[in-house]
């Protein structure tokens, strides 16, 4: 028989940012057995995880939930609002940035890639993947645009390949300043449950979300949340859509139903993610993030290496890319790391293959579990040669028992 489980005692330290770890409370409420979804029963879970996960979005109009990873989530935003040589304003924060943009050409769009002006000297070929999104710029492109050719502005809010939070309100005032009537489409696929995100408040169109991030999930399930404007958009749009389209699914979803089998046992994980991150708080569930990686980033000051992104104000709560020096393999470090202490780290992608590794520090984690990954990164740093100015195992432990966290409930 294959064998399938590496890890034969303690737990692995899955710190990638994302798939992040599944708490055992979801695994167990997964484990229940799958039901006839034209049943009885499946109405009342799919009502509860479809009205439950506009909290997360902050949104009172509907979020389509489809059995599908993120990019199929991506893909489902684009066939339903555009038509065949719609010209989409995106903007190059990374790697994603740059797939989606992809995705729209064999989409036959007419994607145009903005993208951050200037010169970095430590990674020239990227400049534009170190810094969140400038609206300024969007803005300048849409008051050209008189005719409004531009259908679509496509932004990612956590470019998990960088570790940049861009400021989406910005980009909304951009788009309202420009008085420019262009769809605000938004992939928060790993920003979702762990950094700010407000769809209706910013006036965003079409929300992309994922699983398997901040919602603590398996990988397998992709979320479109949809403005009333977007849904009205879609009448008139002529991709050619099916799976996708969201017109059947938003009706059958009125009573909890889907029109075709969904995902039955990954949405009995949803529901008991989203009790649990009721049951924090929303805002608690951010500041917790936040504090995990103020921690994070005061080891990796620590140790001397610069941190991907180099705008303090748009570092993301999520993830933290870390830059090697050059000659350093950072995948050559990781795969040691993997080997030696049991711990997975983010590989750098696309441009920044062989250059970074990215720590997560998100969902079912705490500052013990980033400590002790902070010392895999540390004792694998040291054991490949890399130089390090000091501790950063040391300082996020200053930085952790001097900031605390929100006690943990023991009455009853
Ligand atoms: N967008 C972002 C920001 C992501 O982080 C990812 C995956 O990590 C994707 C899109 C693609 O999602 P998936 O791999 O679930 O298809």
């Amino acid at each position: 028989m294959l064998k399938l489980d590496f890890h034969p005692t303690g737990r692995h330290f899955l710190q990638i940012p994302g798939p992040s770890p599944v708490p055992d409370r979801i695994l167990r409420a997964m484990s229940l057995p799958t039901i006839d979804h034209r049943g009885p029963e499946f109405g009342a879970l799919g009502r509860k995880v479809l009205s439950g996960i506009c909290e997360v979005f902050k949104t009172r109009h509907p979020v389509v939930i489809y059995p599908s990873s993120g990019t199929g989530a991506w893909e489902a935003a684009l066939s339903n609002t555009m038509s065949p040589g719609d010209h989409v304003l995106m903007y190059e924060t990374g790697h994603f940035a740059t797939l989606w943009m992809k995705m729209a050409t064999r989409l036959h769009l007419a994607p145009e890639f903005l993208a951050w002006q200037g010169s970095d000297e430590h990674l020239p070929q990227a400049p534009s993947w170190r810094r969140g999104v400038q609206a300024d710029i969007i803005e300048e492109r849409l008051r050209l645009d008189s005719a409004h050719r531009i259908k679509g502005v496509c932004v990612v809010h956590n470019e998990t390949s960088t570790g940049v939070t861009s400021d989406i309100a910005s980009v909304r005032r951009a788009i309202d300043a420009a008085k420019h009537p262009a769809l605000l489409m938004v992939d928060t696929i790993s920003g979702l449950a762990s950094a700010d995100y407000r769809h209706d408040e910013w006036g965003v169109d079409v929300t992309i979300g994922g699983s398997q991030k901040g919602l603590m999930l398996p990988p397998g399930i992709g979320f479109n949340a949809i403005s009333p404007r977007a849904l009205e958009a879609a009448k008139a749009a002529r991709l050619p859509r099916s799976y996708w389209a969201w017109d059947e699914i938003v009706e059958m979803n009125k009573d909890g139903y889907w029109p075709y089998t969904p995902n039955t046992n990954l949405l009995y994980g949803l529901s008991e993610s989203l009790d649990m991150i009721r049951a924090e708080g929303l805002d608690n569930v951010f500041a917790r993030h936040e504090r995990w990686a103020k921690g994070v980033r005061a080891a990796v000051d620590a140790w001397g290496l610069p941190i991907q992104c180099v705008e303090p104000e748009v570092y993301s709560p999520v993830l933290t890319g870390v830059i090697l020096p050059s000659g350093v393999d950072a995948d050559a470090v990781r795969r040691l790391i993997y080997e030696r202490f049991d711990l997975s780290l983010g590989t750098g992608l696309g441009k920044l293959k062989g250059r970074m590794f990215r720590i997560g520090h998100l969902g079912d984690s705490n500052d013990l579990t980033l400590l002790a990954t902070l010392a895999g990164c540390e004792m694998g740093l040291k054991l490949a040669g890399v130089k390090l100015a000091g501790s950063g195992v040391q300082a996020a432990m200053e930085w952790y028992a001097s900031h605390a966290a929100r006690p943990i409930e023991t009455r009853r």
